[in-house]
């Protein structure tokens, strides 16, 4: 400590306390050593390997949040954000796998489950269970809750009609969590959240997406037919699924940011490396100042991203508001990862946009970032309203 710091003295938000850089650097050795040489494999197949998915499990990945008596790690949300940071420098389908189970489906039941609930799904989710997220409908996307599946009262239990579109784990998920509006003269005070497991019966998942970019986490249509659903599996209140959803995607998208400064931190990296080694006109061309230029501002927005996405997430474990920062973490991680990808490929010139080297793969997969948990102009709207006083 430098001795005109005080223990009362903030602290730098890179600075990371001595568990969050042993965690760290656990998961970072973990993605270098077992994800980064099947990624390639994984992004042709579109499939994710279900043995790393396993490692995920044993690492304690999969329940970063979860309290240690349902067998999780106990960590805080601080926690998830480095976990699907490092995973995401190596492969950003593998940070949004882990990024939906912590940050959406955990985090869900944690807040709003029932203590039969946290006692009967924690566990699993922590040990080797996979959830998904079932938003989105293809009549409903940054329009979220003009849902147009249907629960319906039917004794002691419920019945869900309707198709989810875009849901991520869904072909590996035995858990998902799903909206659907009981009461749709109400509006989206008739939203309310189901858990619902894979083997109820009619519940199906449905085609899979073939996609641009993440193409090793799955995203699939749910399909729900008269889908029998026990009362005692509501989340939190009937009416009040909005809520939920509201909550954990404004939590949720922080991680987003952090996806985005993962792989921009690994188009970076890889950036680095072509440079020092490739030579033309007799030298290295990190030896050209306007290579160096350009990598010099793409490390300085990969900086000003990385703190945005610290700060919102230190905010959220302080129990600070954190809605605008949460938006302008996820906003501007996602356009400067763009950048920082499509740049990392020009530096590597022509061989930059063949699947030999992982820029490409890399360019492809960023794509998503101002997609998903809310477009970008959803953030800038969320922005504008708190600059406003809306
Ligand atoms: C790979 C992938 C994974 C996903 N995973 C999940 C998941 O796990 N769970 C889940 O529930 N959903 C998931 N989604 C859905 C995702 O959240 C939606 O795609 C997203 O919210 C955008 O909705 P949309 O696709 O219907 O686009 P639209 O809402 O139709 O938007 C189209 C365009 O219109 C713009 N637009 C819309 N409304 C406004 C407005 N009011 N003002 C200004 N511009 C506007 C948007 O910004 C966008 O540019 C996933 C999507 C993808 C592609």
């Amino acid at each position: 400590m430098h001795p005109t710091a005080s223990v009362d003295s903030p602290r730098p938000l890179t600075a990371l306390s001595e568990e969050e850089r042993f965690f760290q650097s656990t998961v970072r050795q973990f993605a270098r050593q077992e994800v980064a040489p099947r990624v390639r494999e994984m992004d042709e197949a579109g499939v994710f390997r279900k043995d790393i998915l396993k490692q995920f499990f044993q690492l304690g990945l999969m329940g970063i949040e979860i309290p240690e008596e349902f067998g999780g790690q106990g960590g805080n949300f601080f926690q998830c954000v480095l976990a699907v940071e490092e995973l995401s420098a190596v492969d950003p389908s593998a940070g949004v796998i882990v990024d939906v189970q912590n940050t959406l489906v955990n985090n869900a039941l944690m807040r709003w489950g029932s203590a039969e609930q946290k006692r009967r799904c924690l566990p699993r989710l922590a040990a080797d269970t996979v959830g998904a997220y079932a938003l989105s409908e293809a009549g409903s996307g940054s329009d979220a809750f003009a849902l147009a599946t249907r629960a319906r009262d039917s004794g002691d239990h419920f019945l869900l009609d309707g198709r989810k579109l875009w849901i991520t784990n869904a072909a590996e998920a035995g858990l998902y969590l799903i909206f659907a509006n009981i009461n749709p003269e109400a509006g989206y005070r008739g939203v309310t959240a189901f858990l619902v497991e894979r083997d109820f019966p009619g519940f199906q998942v449905g085609k899979k997406e073939d996609k641009l970019g993440i193409r090793a986490s799955s995203t699939c249509e749910l399909i729900l037919n008269d889908c029998r659903v026990p009362k005692d599996n509501v989340l939190g209140e009937i009416g009040k699924g909005y809520k939920i959803a509201i909550e954990t995607l404004n939590e949720g998208r922080i991680a987003i940011g952090s996806q985005m400064i993962g792989l921009a931190r690994g188009a970076l990296d890889h950036a680095l490396a072509y440079a020092r080694e490739r030579k033309q006109f007799g030298t290295a061309i990190a030896e050209f100042q306007m290579v160096q230029r350009d990598l010099a501002i793409m490390g300085t927005e990969l900086e000003a991203a990385r703190l945005l996405v610290y700060n919102a997430a230190r905010l959220r474990d302080a129990g600070m508001p954190f809605l605008t920062q949460a938006a302008m973490a996820k906003w501007f991680a996602s356009e400067i990862a763009e950048k920082v990808a499509s740049k990392a490929i020009e530096i590597h010139g022509g061989v930059g946009i063949t699947r030999d080297y992982p820029v490409e793969k890399l360019y492809r997969d960023v794509k998503i970032g101002r997609i998903y948990e809310g477009t970008s102009n959803m953030q800038l709207l969320t922005i504008a309203k708190k600059l406003l006083g809306k």
